[in-house]
């Protein structure tokens, strides 16, 4: 029986040591199982843009595959991942899911994959009389395991389980909803939701202009526990950031849903914070302007134009937005083309790095070097860590030349 306010810390490196860590934590959470072996299990990632889990803004694959072995080795049957991803990326037609690899994987793994952005909508209550809509199967699974992205976040302060669940709702149109009174419609929707697990992915953390303008920071961490207010209290602590500077916090303690029982707990609770503070989400003097409360509301109520969408969509207006921070997102239309992965075996020093990030567990560098790469789902993740470049990639990188261009040598230094 896991008692109240209680959490699980793990610390992995390799896709071996977070299959074994999880399982270990994961058996004591017993009572929030169903006993039901037909039960419906829906696992909820960040899959907030198509930049991948290295970079620090997306749920790491090998964390998503970890979770779905554990169901899988206590019989479940029916377990589904579902992420509805964020409204520019579903307004432009990209599929993050598909991007990320993320189908695939579960191809692999035997599970359902879905886009919540297209699900049925619940209805539930927003500020100020507004209704939005999330998805049909958060509400009505047996067990919802929501599985945030630790990363500062420039609107929000930080993002971890509360922010996560802003994915479960349906499309564009109800997000919209959420920006018109942002902290208090996130508390609105983990109300309303209530994922009975989370387990957060810390082992590539984002610090800096998060969520997808930051930097990746490698804390091979993981974060497991059944209350989103006191995880998301020690994710602060963790990262040395200030509660009351994270907004959905700082409205759930207003409202007594953090009440100072609860609270205290979390400042208690024994927990060694990163080697150093997290680098606040700092953005540029034209986006902290508009950002400002006061003004937020006039920026929204043009945001929300089809004129402002249409300008959105065009090259030049897209790049003036990303320039000055008021969008992270690039929405490349190229995808990937890919022909194959080699390695250049006079620059391999078999360190064996690529195959712990491998989340199918191919035999790497082996599988490499033999090209026994039928099992491959094509997420990169060996390409990206690789210290000596002895992994090379055939085809076109498509999307992911932007993420090369901003993240490869950081990534590259720190896996
Ligand atoms: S990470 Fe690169 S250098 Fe290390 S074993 Fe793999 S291919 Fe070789
Ligand atoms: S071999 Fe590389 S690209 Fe293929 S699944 Fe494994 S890590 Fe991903």
């Amino acid at each position: 029986m896991i008692k109240k306010y209680h959490a699980d810390i793990i610390q992995c490196r390799s896709f071996q040591e977070v299959k074994t860590r999880l399982a270990e934590v994961l058996t004591r959470y017993g009572d929030v199982f169903p006993a039901d072996r037909d039960a419906q299990i829906l696992i909820k990632p960040n899959l907030n843009s198509n930049m991948n889990a290295l970079t620090g803004n997306t749920t790491d694959l090998r964390l998503l595959a970890a979770v779905i072995l554990f169901l899988k080795e206590e019989g479940y049957r029916d377990i589904t991942i579902g992420e509805g991803t964020n409204s520019g990326f579903y307004r432009t037609n990209i599929s993050v899911i598909t991007r990320l690899r993320v189908d695939e994987l579960a191809k692999y793994y035997g599970v359902n994959c879905i886009d919540l952005n297209y699900s049925e909508p619940f209805l539930i209550p927003f500020e100020d009389g507004v209704q939005a809509g999330i998805a049909r199967e958060c509400k009505e699974a047996d067990l919802l395991v929501n599985m945030p992205k630790l990363k500062t976040h420039f609107e929000a302060g930080m993002t971890v389980c509360l922010k996560n669940l802003i994915g479960c709702l349906v499309g564009q149109e109800n997000k919209k909803k959420t920006h018109l009174s942002l902290a208090a419609n996130i508390v609105n929707i983990t109300e309303n939701c209530r994922p009975h697990l989370h387990i957060v992915d810390a082992l590539f953390a984002m610090e800096g202009l998060g969520p997808t303008k930051g930097t990746p920071v490698k804390t091979d961490t993981v974060f497991i526990g059944t209350d989103p207010y006191f995880i998301d209290l020690l994710a602060a602590r963790f990262a040395s950031c200030d509660p009351d500077k994270i907004t959905p916090l700082r409205i759930a303690r207003q409202r007594g849903i953090i009440d100072q029982e609860l609270f205290a707990a979390a400042q208690d609770f024994s927990l060694t914070p990163y080697d150093r503070p997290f680098a606040p989400p700092e953005a540029g003097p034209i986006a902290t302007f508009i950002h400002h409360p006061k003004r937020q509301k006039y920026f929204l109520a043009v945001r929300n134009t089809a004129f402002f969408n249409y300008l959105c969509n065009t090259d030049l207006f897209a790049k003036l937005l990303f320039f000055t921070d008021l969008r992270q997102d690039v929405f490349l239309e190229t995808e990937m083309e890919w022909e194959g992965l080699s390695l250049a075996e006079e620059q391999c020093n078999n360190c064996g790095k690529c195959g712990e990030y491998c989340p199918v567990d191919l035999a790497l560098p082996r599988a490499l070097s033999e090209q026994d790469m039928q099992q491959c789902i094509h997420c990169l993740y060996c390409f990206c860590v690789c210290p000596q470049d002895a992994i090379q990639f055939h085809g076109k990188l498509g999307f992911m030349e932007e993420q090369m261009k901003q993240y490869d040598t950081m990534i590259r230094s720190i896996a």
